[in-house]
């Protein structure tokens, strides 16, 4: 057996499979390695199965990253309409749900099998339960010796990913072979996660498990208009898991119950209209009337809106549209999503994703300190650093 390829690729998630099919097609010989028995683990359990393989809104501005430039020159060349041309070249059925996510009408396995058939047709040897035990730099390239022999290549590409599901085969690889090489790793933290509640909140909330309600979160700069949904543990739903992204331990998070409503004009008019009305009846047009309830309860609301004078109502419209939380912490690398933090940016190039101290090794992918947010951005930051790559190893 020749134990010497021009290019492996260690880990077959996202990015390490389209960088893989992405080198084949310019004729390199290529091996992808994946120390897992399964293939594309996340991508058949993102999207709740039906995988939201991008987004029509894609642009930088969907990133977190220590440099917010490094990811326009990827997503440039390869922006969503390629990987939606891509999906439409393999037949494959697609929807869009909302803000621009698209999602496969069937499954997900229709988007693992889209790149294993670029694998196959680009002619990338691919193997699974592949343990990787040591990497060595030497004069042709790289030497990395794994469970399936020793092998030698001039372009090695690290596409381990970050270390979210932790049960589902995430490693931290990546970083330690960053440090390996002397890259710097900046700061690790669990992204698109639910936050816990400290305990008394806990036990205010919990009874509203279930329940969703479309509000808008907001740290700083960083806003989202969409979903919370109370859970057994605490908070959840697309606008808590997109805030998450950008929460420091200990701090806030402001929660607006009403975005899209003036409260104390709308409740100002009520007054007008019904004044012998309960205020937690007239909020319940507005809101679920178990969570009226809750916060009525939590804030000492109650009784005919004419009981209510100005400051009085100014008061209540207050306390909904600034509702703020400081979360106990996070569920955890165990459900979020993506890892925020990873491979300094600074020492990857943005065009060809080498590393600047060690020509010939690559790093895609999550890996990076490159954070999308919900919707579809984290795969196709995945496809566009992957092609990126597979144009140049
Ligand atoms: P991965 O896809 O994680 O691939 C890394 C691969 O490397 C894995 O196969 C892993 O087993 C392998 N590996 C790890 N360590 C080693 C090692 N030491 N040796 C060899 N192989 C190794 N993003 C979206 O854009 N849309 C979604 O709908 C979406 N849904 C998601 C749902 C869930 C539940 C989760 C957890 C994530 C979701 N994401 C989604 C995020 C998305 O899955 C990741 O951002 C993306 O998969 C990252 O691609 P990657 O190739 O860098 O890493």
């Amino acid at each position: 057996q020749d134990f010497s390829r021009d290019v492996i690729i260690i880990g077959a998630g996202a990015a390490g499979l389209m960088c893989a099919a992405t080198a084949g097609y310019r004729g390199r010989s290529v091996l992808l390695l994946e120390h897992s028995n399964k293939i594309g683990r996340k991508i058949l359990m993102s999207g709740g199965g039906r995988c939201n393989f991008t987004n029509l809104h894609n642009s930088p501005a969907n990133y977190l990253s220590a440099n917010a430039h490094f990811c326009k020159s990827a997503l440039s060349r390869y922006p969503a309409a390629r990987f939606i041309e891509l999906v439409e070249r393999h037949g494959i059925d697609y929807h869009e749900k909302t803000l621009g996510q698209l999602f496969c009408d069937v499954s997900s396995k229709e988007i693992l099998q889209l790149l294993l058939t670029e694998c196959d047709w680009a002619g990338v040897d691919v193997r699974t339960e592949s343990s990787i035990y040591r990497i060595d730099k030497n004069s042709d390239g790289y030497r990395v010796k794994t469970s399936a022999g020793i092998w030698q290549c001039r372009s090695l590409v690290i596409a381990t990913g970050g270390l979210s599901i932790p049960n589902g085969g995430a490693t931290p690889f990546a970083y330690e072979t960053a440090r390996q090489f002397g890259l710097n790793v900046l700061p690790l933290q669990a992204a698109l996660v639910p936050f816990t509640l400290q305990p008394r909140e806990l036990d205010i909330f919990k009874p509203l498990s279930g329940v969703s309600h479309r509000i808008r979160a907001r740290i700083g700069d960083a806003a989202f208009v969409e979903n919370l949904l109370f859970t057994h543990r605490g908070l959840s739903g697309p606008a808590i898991l997109q805030i998450s992204s950008y929460w420091d331990p200990g701090g806030e998070v402001e929660i607006d119950l009403f975005p899209e409503l003036d409260l104390l004009q709308w409740l100002g008019e009520q007054r007008e209209a019904r004044p012998r009305a309960d205020i937690r009846t007239l909020l319940s047009q507005q809101m679920h009337k178990r969570v009226v309830q809750t916060f009525c309860d939590l804030w000492g609301f109650e009784g005919p809106i004419n009981r209510f004078d100005g400051p009085q109502l100014a008061a209540v419209a207050e306390a909904f549209h600034r509702w703020v939380i400081k979360p106990a912490g996070t569920e955890g690398y165990r459900t979020a999503e993506v890892t925020r933090g990873g491979i300094d940016t600074d020492e990857v190039s943005s065009k060809t994703f080498e590393a600047k101290k060690a020509p010939g090794l690559y790093f895609i992918g999550e890996c990076l300190d490159v954070t999308g947010h919900l919707g579809g951005h984290n795969f196709q930051f995945a496809w566009a650093c992957g092609d990126a790559a597979g144009q140049y190893v």
